[in-house]
């Protein structure tokens, strides 16, 4: 399955999440990723799964009258590695008006074929955590051909040339990025890259590795000011859910946790949805407190309370 959704997220609003990508497949290996550890970098571009394949999936979504208020590339990994984006996103246009998001990572920016692909999207929220090599390497991880200098140069270019919307996303994680020395840097070269809004986020999920700590709203709300009016604050503290909920979706994750220790890959396997719509309930219930994460030989288990 290549669709989930709509989720309801407090950017994006209804949004249909695409994930054209086998899992785990980056560029990075983000200490806060929600989806663990990658286990091989690639910078390469693939033909990953059928483009109709893809296309008639959401298409049955569109029809079905569902609201939908994006159609939003994300899911498992950096969507621009799949060298069919571009067509995807041109196909989508061809069929209805819903407005076409990309979350990426940005590192294949500097590429002249990604910053093509993604020319007929409405919005692209790239990321960037990292304005030096040493705090990108920590934080990012990145595969080894890349170089944060011509990842931003390259978000300076997609500036130049992309007509839709720039939401640039920067995530904190403390004792990281977050020294006042790296924040002057960091909005030094968001000044060259010039996007139409900076999100500002932190780490509010179980992340990869359990050192990577969150900022305090206070923490955020400062940088925010530093930042300048075009800055927001997108962590959602506290925030149990922000549009509707499935209760049968969270019964069910229950039921199943509660027979013994699982992964999100199995809750998937047994609930027959996208790993990306489930992630949301199980962090629903870990704020609920009726659930914990637990790590046994490096994987993560859900575990009843
Ligand atoms: S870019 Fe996204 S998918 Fe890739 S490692 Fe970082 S957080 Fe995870």
């Amino acid at each position: 399955m290549h669709i989930y959704g709509p989720v309801p997220s407090r950017r994006l609003g209804y949004s249909l999440g695409v994930d054209i990508l086998p899992f785990k497949t980056c560029s990075l290996d983000c200490i806060y990723c929600q989806l663990g550890t990658t286990e091989r970098k690639k910078v390469q571009r693939n033909k990953y799964f059928d483009v109709d394949a893809i296309l008639g999936q959401i298409k049955i979504l569109i029809v079905s009258g569902q609201h939908i208020d994006y159609i939003t590339f994300s899911g498992s990994g950096e969507p621009t590695l799949n060298v069919y984006i571009g067509k995807l996103i041109r196909e989508i246009k061809k069929t209805t008006q819903i407005p076409v998001a990309v979350l990426t990572n940005s590192t294949l920016l500097s590429q002249k074929s990604v910053r093509n692909a993604l020319s007929d999207a409405d919005l692209v929220v790239p990321s960037l955590d990292a304005a030096t090599q040493e705090i990108f390497d920590r934080m990012n991880r990145p595969h080894s051909s890349l170089k944060i200098r011509q990842v931003i140069e390259g978000l300076k270019i997609f500036r130049q040339e992309f007509s839709g919307k720039i939401w640039l996303e920067i995530l904190l994680v403390k004792g990281v990025n977050d020294s006042p020395a790296h924040i002057k840097k960091l909005k030094k070269a968001i000044s060259k890259i010039n996007p139409d809004k900076i999100q500002l986020n932190t780490v509010v999920r179980p992340p990869a590795e359990k050192a990577a700590l969150p900022l305090s709203p206070q923490e955020l709300e400062k940088i925010r000011e530093f930042f300048g009016k075009k800055a927001e604050v997108v962590a959602e503290f506290n925030k149990i859910q922000h549009g509707p909920i499935s209760h049968d979706i969270k019964d069910a994750i229950l039921a199943i946790v509660a027979r013994r220790p699982v992964t999100l890959a199995d809750i998937s396997t047994s609930l027959g949805k996208h790993k990306n719509e489930l992630i949301k309930y199980c962090d629903i219930l870990l704020k609920e407190g009726k659930i914990k994460l637990i790590i046994h030989e490096g994987k993560k288990f859900y575990e009843l309370i």
